[in-house]
């Protein structure tokens, strides 16, 4: 589904399109009957109800927001609060401080957090496990690759998931910071629509059954 297969006035939520896991996102959509547009061009963000920014390569997508024209005119946008969920590469984008990126890498400083990148190292590089999620009831399945944790969160944060067990176990892997909510993992791929609803019933607002 598309915004333009619905009614005009429908809420419409923008799936960031320059790199990464995109279709992934779109499909959990459909699956919520929630209409959305891929976003990579500044005109894509007029009218939308929230953003997600998808998994993929940080440093790659900071560039292409900077070529494309995005990067200031999304700033400004979520200063003015556009809700936002991140997962993965999309967590990283929106934090306020990064460690462990290019010095080049932009940051979007939405979500109150110190974010590091790549922080579950080699041996642990991807791995899957069940989550306690706050607001989800029963476990949340929770794929990471290559995934960044939350090192500290500003006043006003909220924890909603650590991982349980393991050698990072007690890592921060979920966050909410007002409207803006962020993954380290990818829920887009477990085939559970649970955390995307989450977002948009609390964050956006939106009437999401
Ligand atoms: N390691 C990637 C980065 O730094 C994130 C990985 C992912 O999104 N799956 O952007």
């Amino acid at each position: 589904m598309t915004d333009r297969d619905l009614p005009a006035g429908g809420p419409v939520v923008g799936v960031l399109a320059l790199q990464g896991g995109v279709i992934e996102h779109e499909r959990v959509l459909d699956e919520l009957g929630v209409a959305h547009r891929k976003v990579r061009l500044p005109e894509h963000l007029e009218g939308l109800s929230a953003l997600i920014l998808p998994g993929g390569e940080s440093t790659t997508m900071s560039k292409l927001m900077r070529f494309n024209g995005l990067l200031e005119l999304l700033s400004d946008a979520l200063r003015a609060g556009l809700p936002a969920f991140g997962t993965c590469a999309g967590m990283i984008l929106l934090a306020s401080t990064v460690l462990d990126t290019r010095d080049d890498a932009v940051q979007l400083g939405a979500l109150d957090a110190t974010v590091r990148r790549n922080a579950f190292g080699r041996q642990v590089d991807s791995f899957e496990t069940d989550l306690a999620f706050a607001g989800i009831d029963g476990p949340v399945p929770a794929t990471f690759i290559r995934a960044p944790w939350v090192e500290s969160v500003g006043d006003g944060v909220e924890v909603l998931a650590t991982v349980p067990e393991g050698p990072a176990v007690g890592a921060i892997v979920a966050v909410r910071d007002g409207a803006v909510m962020a993954a380290s993992f990818h829920p887009e791929v477990d085939g559970d629509v649970r955390v995307h609803r989450l977002f948009l019933r609390e964050c956006a607002g939106l009437d999401v059954d």
